[in-house]
């Protein structure tokens, strides 16, 4: 049975009839721009067809009821218990519960009007491996209470909302680009989004390739002190710069000109995560011309060099993420590989020929098993449209 189905089911077990609604939202991939979107850059996203599924129906009750499958949990909350954070019984929400909540939250904080509703929904985008299960759990959300309050807002919008709850509501001090990908995503395309203007379009990606995800499974603790780290170093460089460079507002606002013959000033470890910086936005600059015109070659040279820098630059890889570039771009059908995310463990993303796409896979899986130890998650996605209200 497929997901939507045994959402049904469970649906119809928990509440006694059938859903009145399905909402879809995706999880999402960064191809491009990695680490910029904090220096004002240009970030390259595409939402997968991995999603999270939201059975629903209005309900007269002043409680919303939410069940998450994948957590064999229940919790409810009304607009009167959202601000202490607390159930109908008083018991604190259970940190999954935060996000729909959120999404709740800042609905009410816009005056938007809004209906009970009782919900089940599941996901099979993996958790916590950097392919934004929380965003996507967000923005289904957000349709949901669309569809009930029978309003609609522009997805940029449901977007920035949805950040703005898992920044305030949940307390996780997120960019804008996840919910930007599972909100605006559109089939078989990557997405363009400018950070700093919010401006965005798209370039199609060939149905003859493949957005192949390869999760190391590590997870590397304690990595938001050394994300922390990695955002002061490009505050500094900005400030050093300005005393050459007064208009900079961010690293976007240095060319790569400028950048070497300044560079100097910055110490040696700032000026490798500024080059890191300055160099990807100038290739996240390159690569929508490439995509325009299909040469997914050089846009996949791009992503190589990307993962180069990452790793030396930035220091932002691991033994295990090289150890998957590595053995994708030696095999055959592959464009491009590097990993993606914040770094320290996760995914590796990769451009492959479709037709080669599960040999590839296979490959893969088994060079990262006989080198690491480790069995490796891979997934074959293609990009997939943003967040909708299937039913
Ligand atoms: P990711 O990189 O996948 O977004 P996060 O740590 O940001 O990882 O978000 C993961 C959290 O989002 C989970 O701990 C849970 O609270 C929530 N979440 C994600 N998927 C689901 C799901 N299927 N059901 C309920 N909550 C979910
Ligand atoms: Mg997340």
């Amino acid at each position: 049975m497929n997901l939507i189905d045994q959402l049904a089911v469970t649906y119809r077990e928990k509440f006694g009839h059938t859903p009145a609604h399905i909402a879809r939202a995706p999880g999402r991939v960064n191809l491009l721009g990695e680490h910029v979107d904090y220096n004002d850059g240009f970030v390259l996203p595409a939402a997968i067809d991995h999603a999270t599924y939201v059975a629903f129906s209005p309900t007269n009750a002043r409680h919303s009821t939410l069940v998450a499958v994948d957590f064999n949990q229940q919790a409810s909350f009304s607009p009167e218990t959202i601000p202490s954070k607390t159930q109908a019984d008083s018991s604190p929400l259970p940190e999954w519960a935060l996000y729909p909540a959120g999404v709740l939250w800042t609905l009410l904080e816009e005056n938007l009007p809004i209906l009970s509703m009782n919900a089940v929904y599941a996901s099979n985008i993996p958790r916590g491996s950097g392919l934004s299960s929380s965003a996507s759990v967000e923005m289904a959300f957000m349709i949901a209470w669309q569809t009930l309050g029978r309003w609609t807002l522009p997805p940029m919008r449901r977007a920035l909302l949805g950040q703005k709850a898992e920044n305030k509501y949940v307390g996780v001090n997120c960019g804008i680009m996840d919910q930007f990908a599972s909100a605006c995503g559109v089939e078989d395309n990557i997405l363009l989004l400018d950070c700093r203007s919010l401006e965005w379009e798209t370039a199609s990606l060939p149905k003859d390739v493949a957005i192949v995800i390869a999760d190391t499974t590590i997870r590397r603790k304690l990595t938001s002190g050394e994300y922390n780290k990695r955002r002061a170093a490009c505050e500094e460089a900005v400030r050093l710069l300005k005393e050459d460079l007064p208009d900079i507002k961010a690293l976007r606002d240095v060319s790569m000109d400028e950048f070497s013959h300044l560079s100097a000033k910055l110490s040696k470890k700032v000026k490798k995560r500024a080059r890191h910086v300055v160099e990807e936005i100038e290739r996240s600059k390159q690569a929508l011309p490439l995509l325009k015109t299909g040469d997914i070659q050089n846009f996949g040279r791009l992503m190589n060099e990307c993962h180069i820098s990452l790793r030396d630059l930035y220091e932002v890889s691991c033994p295990e993420l090289d150890v998957m570039a590595r053995i994708a771009q030696s095999l055959d059908g592959c464009y491009g590989a590097r990993l993606t995310g914040a770094g320290f463990g996760g995914c590796t993303v990769n451009l492959v020929a479709l037709e080669q796409a599960e040999q590839f896979a296979q490959a893969l899986a088994t060079g990262y098993e006989s080198e690491t130890g480790f069995h490796p998650e891979i997934y074959i996605t293609r990009a997939s449209n943003g967040a909708e209200l299937l039913k």
